[in-house]
């Protein structure tokens, strides 16, 4: 049963191209960890100035991300940021999140180790710490460090070491290029989903 007060929502943004098991073991450890309500995926929509064509449309990318969350019961996926036009910015997003679930929501935008020391220079970063909290999640080859984040955030900023999965959405297209097996990697639904769209093939 949820606890009294506001409710903890954490929010784990991505391009998710493919979504696999180091973003839902890195939600799942964080959400136990910060006694959170839900951890909610938004995957990214069409990269603006990215013409890139090794970024699969977004509905493939959402129905992974959908199939990859199901089973869990305190997981789920927003459409929203596929779904608005033009440029997505997370303080929108957030924005947003929080007009659907109450302004009260106490928001933790959870990262990688490599994506945390670029919020400073996101758009209309300086207003982000008045809207979430970050939680900023250790990745292999990324050193996790206070350093290296910007003053203005290191107050809002957690750092937590998550089990270390050696696994990144590169790594998995390139094998699927190269024919190599990528079971275990990604959820099976994901897996079969990819092979039955001839995705990054
Ligand atoms: P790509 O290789 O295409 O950049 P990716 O594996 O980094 O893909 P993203 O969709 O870019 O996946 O990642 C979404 C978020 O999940 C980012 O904040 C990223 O740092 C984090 N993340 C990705 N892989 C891991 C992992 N193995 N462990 C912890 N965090 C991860
Ligand atoms: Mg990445």
């Amino acid at each position: 049963m949820r606890k009294k007060g506001p409710f903890r929502l954490g929010i784990m943004g991505g391009t998710f191209n493919p979504i696999h098991q180091g973003h839902l073991v890195a939600a799942e450890v964080i959400w136990d960890e910060f006694k959170l309500d839900e951890v909610l995926f938004v995957p990214s929509g069409r990269p603006p100035h990215k013409e890139n064509d090794e970024i699969a449309p977004p509905e493939h990318r959402w129905m992974m991300t959908v199939l990859a969350t199901a089973t869990n019961e305190h997981f789920s996926a927003s459409p929203i940021e596929i779904k608005r036009k033009g440029e997505s910015y997370t303080y929108d997003t957030i924005l947003e999140l929080k007009k659907i679930y109450g302004e009260d929501t106490e928001c933790f935008f959870i990262t990688g180790a490599d994506a945390i020391a670029e919020i400073s220079t996101w758009h209309k970063a300086e207003n982000l710490p008045e809207v979430t909290k970050f939680i900023a999640a250790s990745r292999p080859g990324y050193k996790l460090d206070m350093e290296k984040i910007h003053p203005r955030f290191r107050k809002c900023t957690y750092l937590v070491e998550v089990p270390a999965l050696a696994i990144s959405s590169t790594e998995i297209r390139k094998r699927i290029k190269r024919g190599q097996t990528i079971k275990y990697l990604l959820p099976e639904a994901v897996e079969k989903y990819i092979y039955k769209n001839h995705l990054y093939q």
